[in-house]
């Protein structure tokens, strides 16, 4: 697709805020400063087709005025003046500056500080100025200039507004996304890293072709310098050229007196130096305490998604493809790892080593590239043809043993499952000491933090489970990610929905011990909870500022991804049907870039010789929309009436949309409920539908085993009939769909469809109820209502609840044992069962809790709590001063990673002023407490109302440090922000929190998350409005 195209045909349906470029543009006698050669750089001509946009939401530049160049005020006082009709005056003023209607000399200071009589005058003035452009507006632009109005066809582009580089001159570009003239095809890197200095320098040498001729190169850096560039052309000589920088857009340019023209190829050599990132993107730098106490220093790369340009200049956009060819040096104390195998190590005359890896076989994009710089050992082992090592720090090399077992299953179940083997020779995992996010893909060097890939030998299977998972995650994008990569941002869904539906898929069959169903059933839930708030987004959607593209790092992309996959496969009839749609899409574009359409064709290609189903259509209406259908049944006998809206959150009770989703409604009967045979399907695509059963029942239960994207409302008589069935047989629904109805009736009242009396009844049948889904998944939102009433200090319902709680679960709580348990649905139904005890002061829970730490502090680390029970006894050991200390101890010597986490949220949720601060600091500095752990401190803080008051302070006072950590939008930044909130019900909090963020700015206040997090306190406040009377009478 060719991106100047479609900026060009925008031309025609111009923006009616950009109207005053468009009437300037109109204007033949205006100077524009771009082009006067006198008074700025010579700068090439435009192709035709690179014709640029500025939105006006972003600053407003005026031609040949860089925006560095404009204070605040005066671009307030500018602006407005502009809507207001600017271009109008510069067109007929009399007043005009000889040197241009655009140099700055006269802003309208009535803006500033006006005099009554000035605001008089300048009313009357603006009301005329407004008037006449209005009259102007109507008319063509064209009208009153001398030249006429010109012949429709004509063919001059729309003048792009460019920005000014560093360095003083224009910057020939200024779009967020790079021209497509130039075309990557190799890379050389040489990289000298110095962990003393905790710097590098750097050579990289692309190799392009030009597909349009042009003349300029534009790509991407960042806090890079830049020491020297050369450039050749063909065969021609290399010659020195300057490479331009725009900072705000993170891009570099050289500019060309001559085009370059189609079809020849180039090479650009830059040599830089750099400083480590200090956060945890780019060429970052870590360290680790070892064994002997000594501090290791490595550094290692997170470049997904647009941090690659921090490491090396790059055109940085995941079409960009191409290949790699990377050299490290090192000390000889060291090892490097990259991408691809070592091909040689060459000693440097400054007694250094210099590694070279062999090229990359396949073209691949920028933010998979990634190397380490470490003294870490691997444990190895075959695949078929393929070498797989599982890297850690050397102490901790008896932990890898799992990672390396369920790695080999994984990728032998991969290799055949998508009927491509993994295309590279070696596979690497390693487990990094300091590393923000859960794990990176990086081809053939998967990177971890140590949580997500270690496991001790006596770990539990609930512990290998988030190993295995993450570990099945990453694989899966070895094919989808890295062989088939998204065009762009917009679609990152078709990475990571995918990658997260397989890692459940995956597992299932080849570790069914793990059991990863339940995780999976809850993962949809708290998907389809974000996506029903009015601020979600689609699945695939607009992506324009480097916010939004870490923004779209979220539950959409990840879980609401993987639930429309895992809807869509359901609704096949055969179990192959969706694979070989897969293997067909995989193959057709190995090695190339996608969007959601071309997933969609191929499925469809697939799927037309057996049954008619067109998944294109259907899909689209699940990816191009926000949110997602609420589907009302009603039932006379044996005709049942479908009714879809769009299940939308919102405070705003004036907010419809008219969205319509094609939906697979399944459903099972009184009469067959349980097997999966017993499901049937009918394809909801109108706003309402109708259709007869077989014989009469006497209900219903829809979405079998919740696995449609849709959550369902059965009318006051068809909850009652439901509630009535469970409460004289649990066992007639399967677990998944008793799950599925606590977690759509809790959804319902909140959206304010279903009074809470009628919750409160479907919990009756709940006591009897003793698998792990839908027991979690009631205390999960029982927990929810007990906290946002204990933040709003209602302190007698918030007992009242606790009661409520313990009255309902009290006999299963009591059966919980402390012994190890094999079973992983067991152990995840005792976690969050005694959990719950302790929080709510269980006194039989809490006496049992510390009395297993004691013994274990007792033991000097030969007694291992069961990996399950450690969150509930270390919370416990975290609410008294003597065994916090002790606790504390503990943790600041532990090695092991899973279990030092459930150590730290222990520590986390004490009560204790001085010691809440004193791990906030501690994390914001990484001294005692890695920074990468805050967003858990945080949220851990964030169940207790005074754990959450230190936190939010913390956050207001760190805000700017925080950011300079976790990118604004980030997954990380978008977690703290969750915390802090999402409990909150007052009207009080909610004008706290609007204050603050609003106060941000452009360091913040346009995240998603910002959005989010006021409507859900809103929507909280709504509920507690509405249903405290009830809580008063019914607890
Ligand atoms: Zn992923």
């Amino acid at each position: 697709m060719d991106l100047f195209d479609s900026n060009s045909s925008e031309r025609a349906s111009l923006p009616r805020n950009m109207i005053e470029n468009s009437m300037f543009e109109e204007e033949p006698d205006v100077v524009d400063l771009a082009k006067d050669s006198t008074a700025f750089p010579t700068f090439p001509a435009l192709d035709p087709d690179e014709v640029t946009y500025e939105p006006r939401s972003s600053r407003l530049l005026v031609r040949g005025l860089g925006e560095n160049d404009m204070d605040d005020d005066e671009e307030d006082c500018e602006s407005s003046a502009r809507l207001l009709g600017m271009s109008f005056m510069n067109r007929s003023s009399a007043h005009r500056s000889n040197s241009s209607p655009y140099t700055r000399q006269a802003p309208p200071r009535s803006c500033s500080r006006p005099s009554s009589r000035t605001i008089v005058v300048c009313v009357l003035f603006l009301v005329i100025v407004a008037s006449v452009t209005m009259v102007f507006y109507f008319l063509p632009g064209c009208t009153f200039t001398k030249a006429g109005c010109r012949k429709p066809n004509k063919t001059n582009p729309m003048e792009p507004v460019y920005p000014i580089s560093t360095n003083g001159d224009l910057f020939p570009w200024a779009q967020l996304r790079l021209p497509q003239s130039i075309k990557p095809l190799s890379y050389d890197l040489t990289l000298n890293p110095d962990l003393d200095k905790m710097t590098f320098t750097g050579r990289t040498v692309i190799n392009m072709s030009i597909l349009h001729s042009t003349n300029r190169i534009v790509f991407h850096g960042a806090n890079i310098n830049i020491t020297k560039a050369t450039f050749k052309l063909g065969d021609g000589q290399a010659s020195d050229v300057t490479v331009l920088e725009y900072k705000p857009r993170q891009q570099l340019a050289v500019n060309f007196s001559e085009e370059l023209k189609a079809g020849q190829y180039c090479v650009l050599t830059m040599e830089y130096s750099a400083n480590f990132s200090n956060a945890y993107d780019g060429f970052y730098n870590s360290s680790y305490i070892d064994e002997d106490g000594n501090k290791r220093v490595l550094a290692a790369t997170q470049f997904e998604p647009l941090s690659a340009r921090k490491a090396f200049p790059c055109f940085d956009e995941p079409a960009f493809k191409a290949t790699f060819l990377i050299k490290i040096s090192r000390k000889k104390t060291y090892m490097t790892l990259s991408n691809m195998p070592k091909a040689k190590s060459t000693n440097l005359s400054n007694g250094l080593v210099q590694d070279e890896f062999e090229k990359t076989s396949i073209n691949m994009s920028t933010y998979l590239v990634a190397f380490i710089v470490a003294d870490f050992t691997p444990n190895t082992k075959n695949v078929s043809e393929t070498q797989v090592s599982v890297y850690s720090v050397p102490e901790k090399n008896g932990h890898t043993e799992y990672a390396l077992t369920i790695t080999s299953k994984l990728l032998e179940f991969y290799n055949n499952f998508f009927d491509i083997n993994y295309p590279l020779k070696k596979l690497d995992l390693v487990a990094i000491p300091d590393f923000l996010a859960g794990a990176m893909e990086n081809w053939g060097l998967i990177t971890f933090r140590e949580t997500t890939l270690l496991v001790g030998k006596k770990s539990s299977l609930l512990e290998k489970q988030v190993v295995a998972s993450v570990i099945a995650h990453e694989l899966a994008h070895q094919w989808f990610g890295n062989l088939v990569t998204m065009r762009w941002w917009n679609d990152l869904w078709l990475n990571e929905g995918f990658a997260t539906y397989m890692e459940y898929m995956s597992l299932q069959e080849v570790s069914p011990d793990l059991e990863t169903g339940n995780l999976f059933l809850s993962v949809r839930f708290r998907a389809l909870d974000k996506d029903a708030l009015n601020s979600s987004h689609a699945v695939s959607t607009d992506v324009n500022t480097t916010e939004q593209v870490e923004e779209m790092f979220d539950s959409v992309s990840y879980e609401k991804g993987a639930s429309i996959l895992l809807m869509l496969n359901a609704s096949f009839p055969g179990d192959q049907q969706f694979r070989k749609g897969i293997i067909e899409y995989l193959k057709q574009f190995s090695g190339l870039n996608t969007d959601t359409d071309d997933l969609w064709n191929s499925l469809t290609q697939t799927d037309k010789s057996t049954h008619h189903m067109n998944v294109s259509q259907m899909m689209t209406s699940w990816t191009s929309q926000k949110g997602f259908p609420l589907v009302t049944v009603n039932l006379m006998g044996n005709q049942v009436t479908l009714t879809q809206e769009h299940f939308l959150l919102t405070s705003d009770n004036t907010t419809h949309t008219s969205s319509l989703w094609n939906i697979p409604v399944t459903y099972v009967n009184d009469s067959c409920s349980l097997a999966p045979e017993c499901r049937q399907v009918f394809t909801l695509k109108n706003k309402s539908d109708t259709f007869k059963l077989s014989k009469n029942v006497t209900w219903l239960k829809l979405n079998y085993k919740n696995t449609g994207f849709y959550i369902v409302d059965y009318g006051k008589d068809g909850w009652s009939v439901l509630t009535q069935a469970l409460i004289s047989n649990v066992g007639v629904l399967t677990h998944e769909d008793r799950a599925s109805l606590i977690h759509n009736i809790f959804a319902l009242s909140r959206l304010g469809r279903v009074p809470f009396r009628q919750v409160l009844n479907l919990l009756k049948y709940v006591s009897a109820d003793t698998e792990t889904s839908p027991v979690t998944e009631a205390l999960l939102q029982l927990n929810n209502i007990y906290r946002q009433l204990e933040k709003r200090q209602e302190s007698n319902l918030a007992s009242r609840m606790k009661n409520f709680i313990m009255i309902k679960f009290r006999n299963l709580m009591a059966n919980q044992t402390w012994e190890e348990e094999e079973n992983v649905s067991k152990q995840e139904l005792r976690s969050a069962l005694l959990e719950m005890a302790c929080s709510l002061n269980d006194e039989n829970c809490i006496q049992q809790a510390t009395s297993l730490f004691k013994k274990y502090m007792q033991s000097n680390g030969s007694l291992r709590i069961p990996g399950d029970l450690q969150q509930t006894v270390f919370t416990v050991a975290g609410q008294s001063d003597e065994t916090w200390d002790a606790l504390f101890n503990i943790y600041a010597h532990a090695t092991y990673d899973s279990e030092k986490r459930k150590m730290l949220k222990g520590l986390a949720s004490t009560q204790n002023p001085q010691r809440l601060v004193q791990i906030l600091l501690s994390g914001l500095s990484g001294s005692l407490i890695q920074t990468q752990e805050l967003p858990l401190v945080i949220s851990t803080m964030c169940q207790s109302f005074a754990g959450c008051l230190f936190a939010w302070d913390f956050i207001q006072e760190n805000w700017d440090r925080l950011i300079e950590k976790f990118p604004i939008g980030s997954f990380a930044i978008q977690t703290i922000i969750k915390s802090v909130t999402f409990q909150s019900s007052t009207q009080a909090q909610l004008n706290k929190v609007q204050a603050f963020f609003s106060g941000l700015k452009e360091r913040g206040s346009q995240m998603r998350s910002v959005q989010e997090a006021l409507e859900t306190i809103k929507l909280n406040q709504r509920w507690m409005d509405r249903n405290l009377p009830t809580l008063r009478r019914w607890l």
